[in-house]
């Protein structure tokens, strides 16, 4: 049995509206993609949505909106993927990386103060998994501290926390809809915020900073005067990235309790097993199940999370690990000098993570294989 780590959930719907992208003519950023931001503002109850290339470029303009600087500070959590961080740098700025909860990989409230000082502009929480952050408490110290939250929700569509969707809940929050992602376009990514000024500042920013509504220029009633009034990026979306966007938005929901079904069928086939350690969250949320993280408990096991995963790749099924710490990685290691005793929840939970297999689409025996994988795994290398 081949059970890869990830199938995107396409359908005839995606296809038909694709192909009705192309046949309209339209292929750039257009009525689809205003569409496309119209409903997504909507579904997360959010004033205002943007739309670009990947939630990157999302990333990176929200920090230009909130006027990040040269010198200023940025906490993000050590546990995320590259992009939260580097978007720090393209402003000369600094990553401040803070230590995660062993339980939920989020950002560890207890120990966050600290890393607030007179220089720290924004806070970039990411919603490891899909399960969201301590939002109020994250909220309440950076307000405390003039900073604000730009939320990495990459993984959190569709994500609650106490009854509010995430994406109405910081100051900018940022969505990616990558190939692998709960919604996907191929690439692209919804910034979305309840702040007229910044939302038309990351519009007109998106577009090399012509003045708004620019793409209108080749329509029918549209004109070839512009005004060029930023240095922008070329960060738009494209009408048919939206398209497949809009198809994916209409079962979006469904395909969370797709995920959130097989979540359920390894929580009870793992949740015994003193050998690993099923996800934990928190009462007061609910999970967009983007990710599986599976922890093993190396104390009863005889091998370690590599071999691991190398013995389930043996047997067919698609395996990832989500993430190795930034502090790891060569750039920010020479660049910030931060040594691994600094973080020891991250040391800890990158030992143990594995990510499996979570996806509507993903068969019902294809579930049972990956259960009965994992727990003869288990079981074999019992100490
Ligand atoms: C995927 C991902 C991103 C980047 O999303 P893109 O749309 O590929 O730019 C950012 N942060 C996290 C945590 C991610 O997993």
């Amino acid at each position: 049995m081949e059970i890869p780590f990830h199938k995107p959930y396409i359908t005839d719907e995606e296809i038909t509206g694709v192909v009705n992208a192309i046949r309209s003519g339209w292929l750039t950023m257009g009525p689809r993609t205003i569409e496309f931001e119209n409903r997504f503002a909507g579904y997360v109850e959010s004033e205002h949505a943007v739309s670009m290339n990947s939630c990157t470029a999302c990333l990176h303009l929200a920090l230009r909106a909130i006027g990040l600087r040269e010198g200023d500070e940025v906490i993000v959590p050590a546990m995320t993927f590259t992009a939260t961080s580097e978007v720090i740098s393209y402003f000369n700025a600094r990553p401040v990386f803070a230590d995660v909860e062993t339980g939920t990989s989020n950002i560890d409230l207890n120990r966050l103060e600290r890393h607030f000082t007179e220089k720290t502009k924004a806070i970039i929480p990411v919603h490891f998994g899909g399960q969201p952050c301590d939002m109020d408490e994250i909220l309440d110290m950076a307000r405390a501290h003039g900073a604000h939250v730009i939320e990495d929700a990459a993984h959190a569509l569709p994500a609650w926390y106490r009854y509010r969707k995430v994406g109405s809940l910081g100051d900018i929050t940022c969505f990616s809809f990558y190939a692998t992602k709960t919604l996907c376009t191929g690439e692209g990514g919804m910034a979305v915020t309840d702040n007229g000024q910044w939302a038309e500042a990351m519009r007109v920013l998106r577009l090399h900073g012509i003045s708004r509504d620019a793409w209108k220029r080749y329509a029918k009633n549209g004109t070839w005067r512009y005004e060029v009034i930023a240095a922008g990026c070329k960060y738009n979306m494209t009408d048919v990235q939206a398209a497949l966007g809009l198809a994916q938005l209409a079962k979006l929901e469904w395909m969370w309790q797709a995920r959130r079904e097989i979540a359920d069928r390894y929580d009870e086939a793992f949740g015994g097993m003193e050998e690993l350690i099923t996800p934990f969250v928190k009462p007061d949320r609910q999970s967009a199940w983007h990710l599986y993280s599976l922890k093993l408990n190396l104390e009863t096991l005889q091998i370690g999370r590599d071999r691991f995963i190398d013995e389930l790749s043996k047997r067919g099924i698609g395996a990832s690990v989500h993430f190795i710490p930034l502090y790891r990685h060569p750039y920010y290691r020479n660049k910030y000098g931060c040594g691994l005793h600094e973080y020891p929840a991250s040391e800890w939970v990158f030992g143990r993570i594995i990510s499996l297999p979570i996806y509507p689409g993903m068969m019902e025996e294809e579930v049972s294989g990956v259960i009965e994988v994992v727990t003869h795994l288990a079981r074999k290398f019992k100490r």
